[in-house]
């Protein structure tokens, strides 16, 4: 196996199903049960504030109840063990990675235990609810607070650091995402371009499976802990 000195993990909604989190397609496109275009578009938010800030209070709670598993903590075994230096960026609002200690994490999407104040860009971080009822704590102003959620259309956070980790890594992994949704579907391609090595842990076939060099097909929990493994046993034969 070659030596990676730069490692970027890009992961989506599986990585998180084996903690009891639903992922997006899985069921029709809808999330938890609600149409994607009502709960993740900035005209379903202008449409029906209620709704959406309800949506996210109630995934929250989700969120804050559910643990890493196998694979969330395969990642923290991988920067503790194998000597490179390894970025996480997610697509996903949970904080999984994070009750992994998992480090260098990029939630390009937002999280869920965050709010965005509409008028001053002020940024909330609470489990608590936020509704169209919450006064924002640096400027007053009550009811312009919006889950920091990245909704289609709007631009995806932290893509600085992010596009440059994609431009230095020798090796791109992705766990869990089905390669639909853009940009993000289009990092391989911008890592293959510099060089990087890529490989892919997924249940089933991906939208850009072609850009991958290596797929590995499980449940990601069950998959990726073992090829950490023999990464690490590799590195450590020298
Ligand atoms: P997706 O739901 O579109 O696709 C999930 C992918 O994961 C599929 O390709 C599926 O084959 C694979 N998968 C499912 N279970 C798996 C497992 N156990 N092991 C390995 N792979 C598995 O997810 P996406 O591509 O991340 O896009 C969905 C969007 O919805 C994201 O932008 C994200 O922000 C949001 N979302 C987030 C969460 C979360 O935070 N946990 C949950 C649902 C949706």
């Amino acid at each position: 196996m070659k030596k990676y000195s730069r490692i970027l993990i890009l992961t989506g909604a599986g990585i998180s199903a084996e903690s009891g989190l639903a992922t997006f397609r899985s069921s029709n496109g809808l999330w938890n049960n609600h149409k994607v275009e009502d709960v993740a578009s900035v005209e379903g938010f202008q449409r029906n504030p209620d709704y959406v800030h309800d949506f996210y209070n109630n995934l929250k709670t989700e969120i804050q109840q559910a643990k890493p598993n196998a694979a969330h903590l395969a990642i923290t075994r991988l920067q503790q063990e194998y000597p490179a230096h390894v970025d996480v960026v997610t697509q996903n609002v949970d904080t999984l990675h994070e009750k992994a200690k998992n480090q260098n994490i990029y939630h390009i999407h937002g999280q869920i235990n965050q709010a965005v104040c509409l008028n001053c860009g002020h940024i909330l971080e609470t489990w608590g609810d936020v509704d169209t009822q919450t006064i924002c704590p640096q400027c007053n102003v009550m009811g312009m607070m919006k889950p920091n959620i990245v909704f289609f259309g709007e631009n995806l956070l932290c893509m600085d650091s992010v596009e440059e980790a994609l431009r230095h890594c020798d090796l791109f992994i992705s766990i869990g995402t089905s390669g639909v949704v853009y940009p993000a579907a289009g990092f391989v391609q911008t890592a293959k371009y510099y060089g990087a090595d890529t490989i892919e842990f997924t249940l089933d076939t991906t939208a850009n499976n072609y850009l991958f060099d290596q797929h590995v097909y499980g449940k990601a929990g069950e998959t990726f802990p073992l090829w950490v493994d023999g990464l690490i046993q590799e590195a450590k034969k020298g």
